[in-house]
């Protein structure tokens, strides 16, 4: 009895996991993949890991700790990575490297979405969506015109075309266009029909005052430009006291949602590009500032996320790296002062106009000294020797023009900026412990964080001629 009770028991066991196995070979599989149909795809022009990490360590090490303070985009689940190389450079540009996330092509430098022969125009990702019935949304603090926003509603040979690229916007037919205005709005010989004022012909609403930029009042489709824009329609630097009278990122892209929600979905693109712009003067300071307000705009897309976690993907990536930034230097061996960034009020670019201003009436290397402690330093410095060296030195061929480098030692030392503002950076980095490998791109690859409906699609290592088509396949197309 025993036995036949065991014997029954071990059949019941292997009839229930028959059952089991059979059940599941014919059930069609749980429908967990629902569609993506908002899709937020940010990316931050030159920022590579080390832009995360040095933002973090310096918002930990001001409250006085050895670690990290995360990011909100470092709390998405999703870390993948991508490679950067374009057609015809490892090194890629942000023309290409727009192509290749906008276009899945790979192209030369230089050139927007198109073949590097210039044959073929590319398609972007967002002229497909826009026909298939999504609202589109492109937001810059540079130009709009810019290469990585042209790159998503325009072709051309190179992107020095600013003015034929501003003509395509107001032909796209896109819903939203934020941030940063026209570069050479009249063409470079300013002898051209206003782009504004075509891009109004058009059929677009351009709004300019802050008081405009009203969710109540502004209608699309539009152009919603900062009412403060610099030499070259870029939005300041958020370091900057310009950036106080300016609409931040995350407002212009809570301005997007709020104009392009509907039933059928959106499609926003956002750009960080002045992260680019600081790593390429290796401002440190400018560059953590940067990535606190591309960070801000990501965590109003995490805001829209929580509401509609089922139909909403986040995509933050990078087209490429920029400065070779490295948390550690060959000066300081193991030790960093990433605090000491604190005392930096200003951009490089500010400063360097400050200083340049000064220099024209003709100031005194000790009344220089006390202008770059102020900008600088927050009036705290006491300058070593070595470095009262380095500026005097940057001093005398600003002064003179005369130098004992000769000119590729002084683009490596100086980068093709202010001498003296290149000397204070330097003096600035050493002090802090940060490194910098370069005043152009590097090759290195770059974050793809993602969270959301299809997010897992980017969860490896993969090309940046990828990005599309997982965005595509995440939203069903
Ligand atoms: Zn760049």
């Amino acid at each position: 009895m025993k036995l036949k009770m065991k014997k029954l028991l071990f059949l019941s066991i292997i009839f229930l996991s028959l059952v089991f196995l059979i059940s599941c070979s014919n059930t069609p599989k749980p429908q967990t993949a629902k569609k993506a149909k908002y899709v937020f795809l940010f990316i931050g022009d030159g920022m590579g890991y080390s832009h995360i990490a040095l933002t973090e360590a310096y918002l930990a090490n001001l409250e006085d700790e050895i670690g990290v303070k995360k990011l909100v985009m470092s709390e998405f689940p999703v870390h993948g990575v991508c490679n950067t190389f374009c057609e015809t450079r490892q090194i890629t540009g942000s023309a290409a490297a727009g192509t290749a996330i906008a276009t899945g092509n790979k192209t030369g430098v230089s050139i927007i979405s198109k073949s590097s022969d210039k044959s073929v125009d590319y398609k972007s990702l967002a002229y497909s969506l826009k026909e298939s019935g999504y609202k589109i949304g492109i937001i810059s603090n540079v130009a709009i015109n810019h290469a990585t926003p042209a790159s998503f509603y325009a072709n051309a040979d190179r992107r020095s075309m600013y003015y034929e690229i501003g003509v395509q916007l107001a032909n796209s037919g896109f819903d939203f266009f934020g941030g940063g205005g026209f570069k050479y709005p009249e063409g470079r010989n300013a002898d051209m029909e206003n782009l504004y004022d075509f891009t109004e012909k058009n059929g677009y609403n351009i709004y300019r005052d802050i008081n405009d930029l009203d969710k109540a009042k502004c209608e699309i489709p539009c152009m919603c430009v900062n009412p403060t824009i610099l030499d070259e329609a870029e939005m300041p630097f958020a370091i900057d006291p310009n950036y106080k009278k300016s609409i931040p990122l995350a407002d212009f892209l809570e301005e997007a949602i709020d104009l392009l929600e509907n039933k059928d979905g959106f499609f926003i693109m956002l750009e960080g590009g002045k992260i680019d712009w600081a790593a390429h003067s290796n401002d440190a300071a400018g560059i953590i500032h940067e990535m606190l307000e591309f960070d801000k705009a990501i965590a109003k897309a995490f805001e829209f996320y929580l509401l509609h976690p089922e139909e909403t993907l986040i995509i933050v990536t990078s087209d490429h790296e920029t400065g070779g930034l490295a948390l550690g230097n060959a000066v300081n061996e193991y030790q960093t002062d990433f605090k000491f960034l604190q005392n930096q009020k200003y951009s490089q670019a500010y400063i360097e106009k400050e200083i340049a201003k000064s220099m024209l009436i003709n100031r005194e290397f000790q009344e220089l000294l006390t202008l770059i402690d102020t900008l600088c330093f927050n009036n705290s410095i006491s300058f070593t020797e070595e470095e009262i060296g380095k500026l005097k030195l940057a001093y005398d061929y600003t002064i003179s023009g005369i130098s004992h480098y000769n000119p590729n030692e002084l683009y490596e030392i100086y980068g093709g900026y202010h001498a003296i503002v290149s000397a204070v950076i330097n003096i600035i980095n050493t002090r802090a412990g940060i490194g910098f490998t370069t005043w152009s791109h590097t090759a290195s690859p770059v974050p793809v964080i993602a969270i959301g409906t299809g997010s897992e699609l980017f969860d490896n290592y993969f090309d940046n001629t990828e990005i599309s088509s997982k965005i595509w396949d995440a939203m069903g197309m």
